[in-house]
């Protein structure tokens, strides 16, 4: 199947033979054709399907087709989780425009918002935004919201656990009821079920990949290792493996700086994304990250989300997330585009137990190991778990070390989580603007 057997224009076939894609990828096979059709949708997909221009494309198409009124009123709005999303899906946006008359811009927190205003008084067909700058601005009657014929929530899973549901809801009610409506997440709690059965009306359903599975083409692996002898042992696999791109993941954001500067002091380049980094500073990381400026790029699960690197060959999981769905995001950013890619998860006794909830998640065992010299003597299991089947994991050797027995007295040991998916938690509204 081509692009032009989705019934695309000559001007998006145009865009799409300049950005080299030669076939649409399964979810925009799956999508467009039924986008296009005005129908409402719910997808399952994660970054790295091509599920952005999978909605984008369509999109376009249809508002380049209705005449819009000469004020240009906002006409489709894209809300993201992060900013680096946002950013990324407008960067599509325009590319995909580039031969339409076709206006959009991007909205998110963390920068001033005087720019924004006016960008948007002068019109723009297609807004790309995060929940909460979008409201602000809307508050301020920067934007109205009136004529929106289609929505669409990206990562809509990682929305829910931004603590986003109430600003989204809130938006909504701006809306006019009659819109089309398209929701894209990689996870399907009961709360995104629950969001999907409030926002979309007899949605089509489609799916990229099987809900909850990481990409076939993901080798994952997990080396149990001492929490003090991680460090040590990411060194050592970054540079007896020549490895230049790496993307790591800690859960907290004291964690990333943390590591990154042990890596820097170990002569590796490496930078940290975060919540607590400014925008600018986040750019910059990324894009010394993408230009291999730098070789590692250390991040906590929020500031990855939507993060575009292609053909990226390793992800390391320096610490497991918390959240299982966050592993499957994760490894998500490894073998994209087709490409194979290497996932390694350094597992340290204090973290069975999440591997455990991982596995449960993947309905299927982690490929468990351990590097030589490297072998973990803290093989005591965290204390819930303690009186659980003992050497789940391939360990048969016995507890070398009784006395160093870990204290496990919550899920957020060692540093919050930057993560705010609500669990252990109440609120989890930890929303950036
Ligand atoms: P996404 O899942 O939308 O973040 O896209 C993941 C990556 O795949 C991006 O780098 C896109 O530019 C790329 N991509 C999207 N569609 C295609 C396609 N049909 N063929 C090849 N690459 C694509």
């Amino acid at each position: 199947m081509s692009f032009k057997d989705l019934g695309l224009s000559d001007a998006l076939l145009k865009a799409v033979e300049e950005k080299g894609y030669t076939t649409p990828s399964p979810i925009q096979q799956k999508a467009i054709p039924h986008i296009l059709q005005g129908k409402d949708m719910l997808a399952s997909a994660q970054t790295g399907t091509g599920k952005t221009a999978g909605f984008t494309l369509p999109v376009l198409q249809i508002l380049s087709e209705t005449k819009h009124p000469k004020y240009r009123p906002l006409r489709a709005l894209v809300l993201t989780p992060t900013r680096e999303l946002a950013a990324q899906v407008h960067e599509n946006v325009q590319e995909y425009s580039k031969y339409l008359d076709i206006r959009s811009a991007v909205v998110f927190g963390g920068v001033k918002a005087a720019s924004q205003i006016r960008t948007l008084r002068q019109g723009v067909d297609v807004l790309v935004a995060t929940p909460g700058r979008l409201l602000d601005l809307h508050d301020q009657k920067a934007v109205s919201f009136k004529r929106i014929d289609i929505l669409i929530l990206d990562e809509a899973d990682r929305m829910l656990d931004m603590g986003f549901v109430r600003d989204i809801n809130k938006l909504i009610s701006f809306m006019p009821t009659k819109r089309q409506n398209l929701m894209f997440s990689a996870t399907f709690s009961k709360d995104i079920k629950k969001l999907a059965a409030g926002i979309l009306r007899n949605p089509v359903s489609v799916e990229a990949a099987p809900q909850n599975t990481t990409a076939e083409r993901v080798v994952q692996k997990v080396y149990r290792v001492d929490k003090g002898k991680k460090t040590n042992l990411v060194i050592d696999l970054i540079k007896e493996g020549s490895w230049s791109q790496v993307l790591m993941f800690t859960r907290t954001k004291h964690g990333a700086n943390k590591l990154t500067e042990n890596l820097v002091k170990a002569g590796i380049t490496a930078a940290a994304i975060h919540g607590n980094k400014n925008q600018g500073a986040r750019t910059k990381a990324l894009a010394n990250f993408k230009s291999n400026a730098i070789r590692v790029l250390v991040a906590t699960d929020i500031a990855a989300r939507g993060l575009d690197i292609p053909l990226l060959p390793h992800v390391i999981n320096f610490e497991l997330p918390n959240v299982p769905e966050d592993y499957v995001h994760r490894i998500g950013r490894t073998g994209r585009a087709g490409a194979a890619g290497e996932a390694i998860s350094l597992v340290c006794s204090e973290e069975t137990e999440y591997q455990k909830e991982i596995e449960k998640l993947l309905k299927e065992k982690l490929k468990t190991d351990t590097i030589e010299g490297y072998e973990p003597l803290d093989k005591t299991p965290p204390k819930r778990a303690a009186t659980q089947s003992k050497g789940s994991f391939g360990n048969k050797k016995k507890t070398a070390s009784q006395g160093n027995k870990p204290k496990r007295k919550s899920r957020f040991k060692g540093g919050k989580p930057e993560n705010t998916s609500g669990r252990g938690r109440t609120g989890g509204s930890k929303k950036k603007r």
